[in-house]
């Protein structure tokens, strides 16, 4: 889509159908699985039936297969098969940490890979979401930054995220099951004994709000009642700081903003989330003062990064308090230690250093817990995933770094 005030700079092109001529019905909405339906020649009617029906076997049952559709009539199962399918990205790699954190590489159907991240928690299991091959943006303390091929995932692409993950821990829903509504947090009814993946984070590759569409879409599928049924609450998209579409995320998708804010002077935040030589610091801050849905209880969280001797001063904490309280700001703070990658132009805070940043903050009575960092062994930690795993000169992370900059304007 094209953003107003802002040069899109990603390229889509056409992704071929994973399915050769069949239509690939994850991702549709549940209109779009009717119109489908209708276009291949059922009647309205029973267009209409068997969406609702073939719906619930994708995102509540975890079905890819028509054949196991019982309600629908048998004769009718090979007329969806020869029409459709209901795909999953193709897995290339899978990787386990030490800690339990999973990564997989997935691949598209036109062969770019992505990356997804599932980390599980005694109290919770979050999937951490990709939204791009790759990204525009270029924060200099970011691998996926480095990233020169870019382009946006379709909502399938990314609800299929979700429906493999499911696939992988096992916990689609056996038996017959009720589907919920999307404001409860019980939504689904199965989620109390077992199931794993309770939580979605759209911090995975890429930048969801120059993704608005496809992320809205795919987000919209992941709430719906009668499917996946997440709560909005158990969802966290994250946002480099573009501006102009964070009004339209609260209103039109309504989950958790985080945003990652990294810096507190416009001199740092430039040079590392150089996005902020377009949008600055002050304008970021009136647009989380107005995002629609946030209040004491449903807090914006800001992460920050933390970079030895770069953003990790008293001073700095000092100011990011002053900067929340000016702003009013319902707001919690996430501390997150920098996690290395081959080249990178920066070292990580020391502990001691994180914990009297992380003090001055809890101090000013505002939460600033720091993150674990997960899955470090396998680079699956905030700001390690990158499809191809190549050490690129310094030279050459400049000159994309300098390209990724013009595009911007
Ligand atoms: N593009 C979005 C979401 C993906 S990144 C965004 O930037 O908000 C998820 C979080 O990890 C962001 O806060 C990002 O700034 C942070 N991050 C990136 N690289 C990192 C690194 N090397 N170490 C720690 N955190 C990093
Ligand atoms: Fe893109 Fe986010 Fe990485 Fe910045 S931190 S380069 S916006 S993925």
């Amino acid at each position: 889509m094209q953003i107003p005030g802002h040069i899109d700079p990603v390229t889509t092109g056409t992704v071929p159908l994973r399915g050769g001529n069949r239509v690939d019905l994850v991702g549709l909405t549940r209109e779009g699985v009717r119109a489908a339906l209708e276009e291949a020649g059922l009647d309205a009617k029973a267009a209409k039936l068997r969406a609702k029906q073939i719906w619930h076997w994708i995102y509540h049952r975890g079905v890819t297969d028509f054949d196991a559709m019982t309600d629908i009539a048998k004769a009718m199962r090979p007329w969806l098969t020869e029409r459709f399918i209901v795909g999953r990205p193709t897995v290339r790699e899978a990787q386990l940490s030490n800690d339990g954190t999973r990564k997989w590489l997935l691949a598209a159907a036109d062969g770019q890979e992505y990356e997804m991240v599932f980390i599980p928690d005694a109290d919770r299991g979050t999937l951490c979401v990709s939204s791009q091959v790759g990204c525009t943006l270029n924060c200099r303390f970011c691998h996926t930054g480095t990233m020169r091929l870019v382009r946006n995932l379709s909502a399938g692409e990314i609800v299929g995220q979700v429906l493999l993950a499911r696939d992988a821990l096992g916990e689609w829903p056996k038996g017959n099951m009720a589907g919920g509504d999307q404001d409860d947090d019980e939504a689904g009814h199965y989620t109390a004994d077992g199931r794993m993946l309770t939580n979605i984070v759209m911090m995975g590759m890429g930048e969801p709000l120059y993704n608005f569409d496809e992320v809205k879409g795919a987000l919209k599928i992941v709430m719906d009642g009668d499917g996946l049924a997440l709560s909005k609450r158990r969802i966290t998209l994250s946002t480099s700081g573009v501006v102009p579409m964070m009004a339209r995320a609260g209103e039109e998708i309504g989950v958790n903003l985080a945003v990652s804010l990294h810096a507190v002077s416009k001199e740092i935040r430039d040079e590392i989330v150089p996005l902020n030589r377009k949008y600055g610091i002050e304008e970021l801050l009136e647009a989380c003062a107005a995002y629609p849905g946030a209040n004491n209880a449903r807090r914006i969280t800001f992460e920050y990064v933390m970079l030895k001797d770069k953003n990790d001063s008293d001073a700095d904490a000092r100011e990011l308090v002053r900067l929340i309280k000016q702003y009013r700001l319902p707001a919690k703070v996430n501390l997150i230690p920098f996690n290395p990658w081959p080249g990178a132009p920066y070292e990580c805070s020391s502990p001691e250093r994180v914990r009297a940043f992380s003090n001055l903050i809890f101090e000013a009575g505002i939460s600033a817990p720091v993150r674990t960092p997960r899955g470090r062994d396998i680079m699956a930690a905030c700001g390690q995933l990158k499809s191809a795993a190549t050490r690129p000169s310094r030279a050459e992370l400049d000159r994309i770094a300098a390209e990724k900059q013009a595009a911007l304007g």
